[in-house]
């Protein structure tokens, strides 16, 4: 079996505890099971930091497209009108959502390099009042950048709009105060941040503003309130759920907290960042947002004007030494991709970067 460690941005590489829980097949019904769950979307608002009293988690099966499709389409409603602001493909993907559901929307698109502006925002809202919602993604995984949601929250909320929130490849890996902020449905998924492994989606959602969506959602399997109303009374799911990977998550929600919570898991993650920038910059490779805007999730790297390789020749290369990057995803320039979230630590990065070294000089 091949081996390599994932810098990608999910699914990325789990601790081998996290996978050894998957060995068992857990009963649906059965209450020690339901009783995990219940223990998972408890602790999510812990991570959130938000009231049980004014949140909710929902867990949702699918990837995470389907958790940002569930909460947009189970929320905005016939009489409703989506404001989406896009600076990459997660952006675009939430206009094709609403799109698919027929829903009402408008989508304000700002390059891939720049953070949404929250005086375009408020322009926008002022000028156009039939918008009731507000959707943007936070760390947008297409280029790295980590856009401005607190700016953003503050003149939706000061218009009492919903906002709706992507944070897939942030959560947990990036504070975020959510109730202070006054986030209604924040979007995440198991195989990001968490390092659980593929199969399920979670919306953290602002208990008021969920109940409003009974009798509005386009589709019986995403929809957010019955699925919420099925899990809240004793954690069994609507539908079959991912058992196995239920158990992982909650696994790895428990070597989240042994490492030192979010704090310690963002740092970690803020400085294997860093490193990488700074060591790929001494050999060559330039980022494609800058200093200011570059998450710590994962860098979009330029392929230098005279690189003489190919991204598959640099790609197979980098796998046969154990590590797996990611192709570019902006469209306007020659880019790739490195993820630093998951079982990464300084020692892989190092490594990386040495193998970058024995790459350049084999050409
Ligand atoms: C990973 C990711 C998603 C979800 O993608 P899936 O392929 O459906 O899991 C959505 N938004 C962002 C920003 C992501 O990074």
């Amino acid at each position: 079996m091949i081996n390599y460690k994932l810098l990608t941005p999910g699914p990325l590489t789990t601790s081998e505890t996290v996978k050894k829980e998957m060995m068992v097949d857990h009963c649906t019904w059965d209450n020690d099971y339901k009783q995990i769950t219940q223990k998972i979307r408890r602790e999510l608002l812990d991570l959130a930091h938000v009231s049980p009293e004014d949140y909710t988690a929902v867990l949702m099966q699918g990837s995470g497209t389907f958790g940002v499709e569930s909460a947009i389409t189970s929320s905005v409603g016939k009489d409703g009108k989506l404001l989406i602001l896009s600076n990459g493909a997660y952006g675009e993907r939430m206009a094709d959502i609403a799109e698919h559901a027929g829903l009402k929307y408008r989508i304000e698109k700002f390059p891939y390099y720049e953070v949404p502006d929250a005086a375009v925002v408020a322009k926008v809202l002022d000028e156009d009042p039939e918008i009731t919602h507000v959707s943007m993604v936070h760390s947008e995984t297409t280029s790295g950048i980590l856009n401005d949601i607190a700016s953003v929250a503050k003149v939706v909320k000061e218009r009492n709009k919903v906002y709706i929130v992507d944070a897939m490849s942030s959560f947990a890996g990036v504070e975020i105060p959510v109730q202070d902020l006054g986030i209604d449905f924040i979007i995440s998924s198991a195989n990001k941040c968490i390092q659980g492994v593929p199969g399920f989606t979670f919306i953290i959602c602002k208990k008021s503003e969920l109940m409003k969506c009974k009798g509005k959602a386009v589709s019986l399997s995403l929809d957010l309130y019955d699925q919420w109303k099925g899990m809240d009374g004793d954690g069994k799911w609507r539908f079959t759920s991912p058992t196995h990977v239920v158990l992982a998550f909650a696994k790895a929600m428990e070597e989240l907290k042994e490492e030192g919570g979010i704090p310690a898991r963002a740092k970690r993650y803020a400085d294997n960042n860093k490193l990488l920038i700074e060591e790929m910059g001494k050999l060559g490779y330039k980022t494609y947002i800058d200093a200011e805007h570059q998450g710590p999730i994962i860098t979009t790297f330029f392929y230098p004007e005279d690189a003489n390789y190919t991204f598959s020749e640099m790609y197979e290369f980098i796998k046969a030494r154990g590590y797996a990057i990611y192709p570019g995803k902006v469209t306007e320039a020659e880019t790739f991709r490195i993820g630093n979230i998951g079982e990464i630590y300084k020692e892989d990065i190092e490594k990386l970067i040495s193998i970058y070294k024995e790459f350049l000089a084999s050409k």
